[in-house]
Order: C-alpha cells, then structure tokens, then sequence
C-alpha cells in the first residue's frame, strides 16, 4: 500500500528563535531551524541537551520563553497540542491494554465520531505490517510490535508532522537496528515530516536524511548523516559521531587548497576547505582522520607506502578482533601520548602488540578543527 497523506509544504515546520529558560537555567538556546516537509529529521544529542524541550515545543507540550514555531504557513506557537497537526510517539508505547490492537489504532478516529473506521484502519496495520494481529491485545505482542501500534495510532488521523521521542528507547539492540529500517519505510510510504529524537548516533544516522547535533542547548551543527560524519565543525560533533583521532598540530603553511602542518617532526597535509580552524600559519590545530580511513602497514614495507599520503609511524600498543575487521591503538610520537586508534580490514600476522608500523592516509579524509574550543 502507498499512502501518499500530503503533497503541499504544510509539513514544513519552521522554529524562529525558539528557547526555553526554567527559571535561571536555560534549556534550549534561541535557535532557527527549518524542517522540510516529508524530510526525516534527527534531534540528536546526549542527555540534557535540549532536545526533548524543542520536541515538545513543537508539539505545543511545553510554552517557549521566545520565539514562535510555524507549520506550513501557519504560526501555531499558541495553539494547544489537540489544535496542531501534528501527534507524538513517545518511548513507553502509551497503548490502552484492555483494547485489541484494532481498537487502539481506531480510537482516534472514533474520538473524531469517524463511522466506517474498518478500511482505514486495516490500511493502517498493513502500512506497519500488522494486519494479522488486530485482535491480539498490546500485552500478546512484542516490545517492537506494540511501537509499531502506536506509531499506527499516532498516523491514524493524517497529522501533518509526526514527532518521535526515542521511540526505539525500550527495545533490545536487534529490535532496535529492525525498527529503524522500518520506522524509514513507514515514514518513505507515509511521505510526512518525521522528527525524531534520540542520543544513539548510529540511530540518527541510519534514520534520517537531516541530522541536528544539539549541545549545552544549542544546535552545534546541522547537517545530512555523511557531511557530518565526514566533515564535523566542532571536536563534540566529532567525537559524538563515532571515533574521532584528533591529533595535535601546527600549521606550517597555508594556502588556497592546502594547509600543511607539523605534528611533532612529521608533516601533514589537509585540505582547506576541510579546515574549520581560523588558524593561521604558526597557529595551533586539530588534526581529525577517521578510524578506518587509516591504512597500517609494518615498518619493514614503509617504502611500499604510496606518495602523497599523509603518514605517522607507531609501535602497536593493543589489537582486538571484532571480525569484520581489527582494531588497533597505536602509540604514535607525533600525538604526544594520544593513541591512535586504526580500524583495518586488511589481516597481517606481523600486526601485532609491540610491532613499529606506519600509519597512511589520504589528504583528503583529513579535517582540521579549531584547537582552542576543546
Ligand atoms: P534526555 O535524553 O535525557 O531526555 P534531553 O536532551 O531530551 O535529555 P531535555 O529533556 O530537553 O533534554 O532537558 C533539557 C534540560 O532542561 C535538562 O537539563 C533538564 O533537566 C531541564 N529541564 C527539562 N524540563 C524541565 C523542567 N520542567 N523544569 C526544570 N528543568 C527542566
């Protein structure tokens, strides 16, 4: 089944310097943020970063301290939550236990005093592939079909945004890694704006075609899963978004396209435009270079290195084997006691603890960060 519910931009949502402050303490810092209609978007951050309080702001659970929040065209800041198009999944699936699943998912309907509820209903559990199950109760089924009820309930009135707060939180790891492929399928046939909070990265990644790192209240980069992961502003999105090598240097020199820097005696070569640091020639950096975008080779087949690789050497401190590939720390002296961490494919018995390696990359994966925000 398609269930195409809109095709205007009133699922556009639209947050004007929204903030919320409880008391001295600010929750959300006044931010602006533009969602479009039929994107699935991410809140993304660690406990206490604000990103429920926006959640519910745009809900219309909780009153923002400033600015308005608009829906289409519509500025609905003071309109209560029933008054909005828009409906929330919570964690805890909040379902009626003495219900059958049919009559969960009808219920907002009849509240509506809608009659004939059995097709839309029926369409309803076939779009989260329950059609089998209508008359189970919630406590028959599993913690992954109960969410997948009450993200049917929340669809059942054709809302215009549908709001998501860490629905997937209760589930095992499994169940979870299922539902978010199948919570993008529901939100790809439905094609309504999905907003959906959460602290797991990988979650965020998976999910969503737009993903907001929010931090200390604030936004702290907004951007699609791979430009963040590839190109992070700040050392939090860095280190937030998987494992982040980030090595102390200097630049040397910079010009249009490159910035070349020292890290103890070895040189570095990266990108510009990948380099959000100020720094100028003799100023401090951070140099980032992603696990797995590093190649290791022992110290005896360093000539074999291509040229124009950026390049460390170390002395292997640990491996451990996780099966699709090896992880290595490596203890490098030009990071000046920071380990190195290597995720490699590629399996050679000489790695091992203790074995001098070179480290390679290409230029181009590298990213530099401003030094003095850390
Ligand atoms: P979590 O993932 O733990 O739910 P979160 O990122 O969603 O965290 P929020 O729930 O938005 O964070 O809370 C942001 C901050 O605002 C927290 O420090 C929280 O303690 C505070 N806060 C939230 N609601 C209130 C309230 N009603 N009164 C006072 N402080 C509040």
């Amino acid at each position: 089944m398609t269930t195409t519910m809109t095709t205007d931009n009133s699922g556009d949502v639209r947050l004007c310097g929204i903030g919320k402050t409880y008391g001295a303490f600010t929750a959300v810092h006044p931010l602006d943020l533009t969602v479009p209609q039929g994107s699935f978007f991410a809140l993304l951050g660690a406990s206490g970063c604000g990103k429920t309080t926006t959640l519910r702001m745009i809900a219309g659970l909780e009153q923002p301290t400033s600015g308005t929040v608009h829906l289409g065209d519509q500025d609905v800041t003071h309109l209560p939550p029933y008054k909005r198009p828009v409906n929330t999944v919570f964690q805890s699936y909040a379902l009626f236990p003495h219900l059958d699943i049919f009559e969960n998912v009808a219920f907002g309907l009849r509240r509506r005093g809608v009659k004939s509820v059995k097709k839309q209903v029926e369409d309803m559990l076939e779009l989260v592939q329950l059609g089998e199950q209508a008359r189970k109760k919630p406590h028959q089924l599993s913690g992954g079909q109960q969410q997948r009820v009450a993200v049917a309930r929340a669809l059942i009135n054709h809302p215009k945004v549908l709001l998501l707060d860490e629905p997937l939180g209760a589930l095992d790891l499994k169940l979870r890694r299922q539902m978010q492929l199948e919570l993008k399928r529901i939100q790809t046939e439905v094609g309504i704006t999905f907003i959906h909070v959460t602290h797991d990265q990988e979650e965020a990644m998976t999910m969503a075609d737009t993903v907001a790192v929010m931090n200390g209240g604030r936004v702290e980069q907004l951007g699609a899963p791979t430009d963040l992961y590839e190109n992070p502003k700040t050392t939090f999105v860095a280190n937030f978004l998987g494992t982040s090598n980030l090595i102390e240097a200097e630049v040397d020199t910079r010009d249009g396209e490159d910035v070349v820097v020292r890290a103890g005696g070895d040189k570095l070569v990266l990108p510009a435009a990948r380099c959000s640091a100020p720094a100028p020639a003799g100023g401090k950096v951070l140099v980032g270079i992603r696990p797995e975008k590093i190649a290791l080779v022992h110290a005896d087949d360093a000539g074999a290195v291509p040229q124009g690789r950026n390049r460390l050497t170390g002395k292997i401190a640990d491996a451990s084997f996780i099966g699709v590939s090896t992880q290595y720390v490596i203890d490098s002296p030009a990071c000046a006691g920071l380990s190195v961490y290597v995720q490699n494919v590629e399996r050679d018995a000489r790695l091992v603890p203790g074995a001098d390696v070179v480290l390679h990359w290409s230029p181009a994966h590298t990213f530099g960060l401003d030094a003095t925000q850390a």
